[in-house]
């Protein structure tokens, strides 16, 4: 989306661009311009004034429809189970089980609603899900978890758990494995030890710089801190749900738009010119949001920054996987009688009296929603959903226009290593301790979203050992968001071509791995190769693309609205954009729109929020 600069007017607050940052770990978002989504509703409501309505092959008004079934709330194939059973009903049906449809259905089911999520793929959470081959259990994507193990917390995730009522275990570790151009090193999390990683490698001035920017950036992440996500609405009702934050929002409309800022605006302003600084903070910008600082909001990085920088902070890793936390989202839905369907490809959403009435499967089977139908699937995948004409051209133009991240390449390995281990055992001390995760560099003089100058490596079987059989380890390593699907258009998958380049385009992921475990291919259990390709047919994910491009300064989030009533968007396609906490907020903020302010503030006061609005006295 090109940016709006139309200012947003919040209960007599005025002109305000309200910028919110959640998350924690890597990957987050950025920023909310309240009322946010009134501005985005205007923008839908622009767009609304040409749709054409349209019918898209539902049954008559007024015919009955059989209910929906009770029996196994989980439906694998829905080609078998639908035989006969053509039609079923619910107040919302989320095309998509991705994080954040995930997190809409399961708050929405505990707000009382019929949920019903059709997922495509065999399994549930999208670019969350897991699989297992070997006895090895893998992460098909993020692996980066902060915020989880704490309460109060900032993070998204963990307010839409407390307010569903589940959870799973947290395991915690404080250290990561980093490799730049400058050498390895053990990188903890916490203030001390990123003031020693700038003592070790900045530059005569790079430790006053350093501190001069967190001081900087601790003082606007009060703004970015102290505004959940779980507060927001769109409407006048935002007024009752907010209401409570007001200490923030006065701190926020004093700061006003600078949060929205590229980072280089701040590093600038502060003289921030010592190499290693800057480099550093590009890879922190990058493993946050997929892009470098002058793209990346200065929220985005001072809520990093702030968290990061917390006294004692830890990062988390869900015990079992990310397929984990998957699972406790899906039985959020289910607890209340809402129902995930696996193997429920959407072929269309229907239309009906110039209104989204529910979804066509691609066996045939209408799911009707009375109330909503939510698209977890990406803007362009959604597009193609939506029956020609039921959207405005130049609605459909501009966001099929959006930028793409390019797109990720990764290996999931299940690696031997009892030898390695037994010799450690023997030789005692370090001689041979995975870190959970590595951040890898190749040059800094490259950009830092080359492809495959950043990588990351995530060995979760080192916190939860029963990911793997025992004296094994299982290995995940991508480069997300650096990867051209171009190179890989039109390739056929069964091709030798395809194979080769596979091979070539790993090999930096590959080489990194080796260098944890040598003489990695003697090793290997499991082996299997992902490409944008991989990742457009598993994750249903056009291009195979990491996400929208959206660069601060330049860019903003679209909202979740459509001009297609009834139609509404989730995910990282809408704001606030690309990362789990961020998913989890925009699933949120599509759930709290379904109920009433009232509603909210009740589910509002089940969320630890640490002092801060509703929790406090
Ligand atoms: C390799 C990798 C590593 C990452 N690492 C991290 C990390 O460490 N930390 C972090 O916070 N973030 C990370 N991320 C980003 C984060 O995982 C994503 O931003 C987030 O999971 C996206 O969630 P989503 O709900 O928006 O969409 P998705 O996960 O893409 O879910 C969309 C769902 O919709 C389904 N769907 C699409 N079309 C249809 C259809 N027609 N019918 C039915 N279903 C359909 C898809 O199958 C999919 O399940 C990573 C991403 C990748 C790819």
């Amino acid at each position: 989306m090109r940016r709006r600069e139309g200012a947003v007017f919040l209960a007599g607050l005025g002109s305000l661009s309200l910028s919110w940052v959640c998350s924690v770990d890597s990957f987050i978002l950025p920023h909310i311009s309240p009322l946010l989504a009134d501005a985005n509703n205007q923008g839908a409501r622009r767009f609304a004034k040409g749709a054409v309505i349209q019918q898209a092959g539902v049954p008559a008004p007024g015919k009955s429809y059989r209910r929906m079934t009770k029996s196994p709330s989980r439906i694998l194939g829905a080609t078998a189970t639908d035989a006969g059973a053509p039609v079923e009903e619910a107040e919302v049906v989320v095309i998509g089980s991705g994080i954040a449809g995930l997190c809409a259905a399961a708050l929405l089911s505990s707000y009382g609603k019929k949920v019903v999520v059709c997922e495509s793929h065999t399994q549930p959470g999208g670019c969350a899900h897991g699989f297992d081959r070997k006895g090895y259990k893998f992460d098909s994507g993020p692996s980066l978890f902060s915020g989880m193990s704490i309460s109060p917390t900032p993070n998204p995730l963990k307010h839409v758990f407390n307010a569903i009522g589940e959870d799973v275990e947290w395991l915690t570790y404080d250290t990561w494995g980093v490799q730049l151009p400058e050498g390895y090193f053990d990188n903890a999390v916490g203030p001390e030890p990123f003031r020693e990683t700038i003592r070790r490698f900045g530059g005569p001035g790079a430790q006053e710089e350093w501190d001069r920017l967190t001081e900087y950036l601790l003082e606007l992440s009060e703004c970015t801190m102290g505004l959940p996500p779980f507060s927001l609405r769109t409407g006048p009702g935002a007024v009752v749900t907010m209401a409570q934050f007001l200490p923030t929002l006065v701190k926020v409309a004093k700061v006003g738009p600078s949060l929205q800022d590229p980072f280089t605006d701040v590093l600038e302003k502060l003289n921030i010119t010592d190499p290693f600084v800057t480099n550093w903070l590009n890879l922190l910008c990058f493993l946050l949001q997929g892009l470098p600082s002058d793209g990346t909001t200065t929220a985005v990085m001072s809520y990093m920054i702030a968290d990061w920088c917390r006294p004692g902070v830890v990062l988390d890793y869900p015990k079992g996987g990310t397929e984990a936390l998957v699972e406790a989202l899906v039985r959020g839905v289910e607890v209340n009688g809402g129902k995930v369907m696996l193997g429920a490809h959407v072929e269309k959403v229907v239309v009906e009296d110039g209104k989204a009435c529910g979804v066509r499967l691609r066996s045939g089977k209408v799911i009707r929603a009375s109330r909503s139908v939510v698209s977890n699937a990406s803007i362009w995948d959604t597009l193609r959903l939506v029956p020609h004409g039921a959207l405005p051209e130049e609605f459909v133009k501009e966001r099929e226009a959006t930028p793409q991240c390019k797109s990720f390449m990764h290996v999931h390995l299940g690696v031997r290593c009892h030898d390695l281990i037994e010799a450690a055992a023997k030789e005692g001390g370090d001689a041979f301790n995975p870190r959970c995760h590595y951040a890898v560099v190749a040059d800094w003089e490259k950009p830092i979203d080359d492809a495959g100058n950043v990588i990351v490596v995530s060995i979760p079987s080192v916190l939860d050992p029963s990911l793997a059989p025992a004296g094994c380890h299982t290995v995940h390593a991508y480069t997300a968001g650096c990867e051209p699907f171009s190179i890989w258009e039109g390739l056929d998958p069964k091709s030798e071509e395809y194979k080769k380049l596979k091979e070539e385009r790993a090999k930096v992921l590959m080489d990194a791995v080796e260098a944890v475990f040598p003489n990695l291919e003697s090793r290997l259990d499991v082996r299997m190769i992902g490409t944008p390709l991989t990742a457009q047919r598993f994750l249903r994910r056009d291009r195979g693309t990491y996400g929208p491009e959206v660069k601060a300064g330049r860019d903003t989030f679209a909202g979740p609205n459509t001009p297609l009533p009834g139609l509404v968007c989730t995910g990282d396609s809408v704001w606030p954009g690309i990362g789990v906490p961020a998913v989890a907020a925009s699933g949120t903020l599509v759930a709290n729109m379904m109920v009433s302010p009232l509603k909210q503030l009740r589910m509002l006061k089940s969320i630890d929020f640490g002092g801060v609005g509703v929790g406090s006295e």
